[in-house]
């Protein structure tokens, strides 16, 4: 087991006083760098920095970074889901370790989803049904990991199947390497 305790850390974001929302910093006693590369290679959608080293991710909503010592995670309601969405990233990591003899590293780094790119992939009717202004403002919570696409019922309309494949593919959470067991957050 590579993570076999932490210190859990929920506060407001400093950018953003008085949000209803909250961000999450699980602080590890260990060194997690190692299982950067393989998670990079099991996440869909992950954007691998090996400078810092970081990983991001988003997934449900929420933008997860994994640093070394540290898994942040954001758009939290509350400490409870905090400690659930950290003890299910924490069994992701630990279940990605242990299988690392599977699993091919890869040490790319990939750009994340594009602004334009996934706008354009929306239906673009502003019809406001997800609960956003408009289809623009609902493409920046997408690619900031604050919304997911479910939550565009218009995608699901036959004539945007391609669209939605797309973005599926943009936004899936992980590959079927390493599964979705019982563990998976
Ligand atoms: S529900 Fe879909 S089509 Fe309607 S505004 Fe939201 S993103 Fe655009």
């Amino acid at each position: 087991m590579l993570i076999d305790t932490y210190d859990l850390e929920v506060f407001t974001p400093p950018c953003d006083p008085g949000a209803e929302r909250f961000s999450a910093i699980a602080r590890l006693r260990t060194d997690i760098r190692e299982v950067l590369p393989y998670l990079n290679a099991t996440l869909r959608g992950a954007v691998y920095n090996p400078g810092a080293p970081a990983l991001t991710w988003t997934k449900g909503g929420h933008r997860i970074v994994f640093h070394p010592y540290q898994i942040a995670v954001s758009n939290v309601l509350d400490r409870e889901v905090a400690i659930q969405e950290v003890e299910g990233l924490i069994k992701l990591v630990n279940r990605t370790w242990e299988r690392r003899a599977e699993i091919q590293p890869n040490f790319e780094v990939r750009r994340r989803p594009d602004l334009m790119e996934v706008y354009k992939l929306l239906p673009r009717s502003n019809c406001k049904a997800c609960g956003e202004a408009s289809c623009f403002v609902f493409a920046n919570r997408l690619v900031t990991g604050q919304v997911t696409l479910e939550r565009c019922p218009v995608l699901s309309e036959p004539q945007y199947a391609q669209q939605q494949a797309q973005l599926a593919e943009m936004f899936a959470d992980e590959m079927p390497a390493i599964g979705r067991g019982e563990e998976t957050p």
